[in-house]
């Protein structure tokens, strides 16, 4: 019997030439899978894979969907854990990132050296691993 393929809209999923237009299926992904799990036999294997492929591609986090933490005000900063704390300009450094940890007895912050700063800003690190 013959195999039922899958075209893409812009071309076939597998290399077969589409001469029999009847044996094509125009449709989504995941409607043409529903289609392979009902008859598997019927489907064309390499068609079902270029499926599942496109389905997978469609259901991967964009670029767009990644939320990046958002700095809080270094008042909310946890004084027991390092953050990665906001440094504004001064005359003798430029702005930026910097890991640092709070020193309870001078009270402020002080880089990995023991240099103090003056964070206006900080992100969270990950959770220390016990
Ligand atoms: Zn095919």
């Amino acid at each position: 019997m013959a195999k039922r393929h899958w075209y893409t809209g812009l071309s076939g999923a597998c290399k077969v030439p589409r001469s029999l237009l009847g044996w094509w299926y125009e449709i989504s992904p995941s409607a043409f899978l529903d289609h392979y799990a009902v008859a598997p036999d019927r489907i064309c294997t390499d068609c079902a894979k270029a499926a599942r492929l496109a389905l997978a591609a469609e259901s991967a986090p964009k670029p767009s969907d990644i939320v990046w933490p958002k700095p809080r005000p270094i008042s909310e900063a946890p004084i027991k854990r390092c953050i990665l704390g906001w440094i504004p300009a001064t005359d003798e450094c430029k702005a930026g990132w910097e890991l640092l940890h709070y020193s309870v007895s001078a009270t402020e912050w002080h880089d990995n050296a023991g240099v103090a700063h003056e964070p206006t800003h900080f992100l969270p690190l990950p959770p220390e691993v016990m």
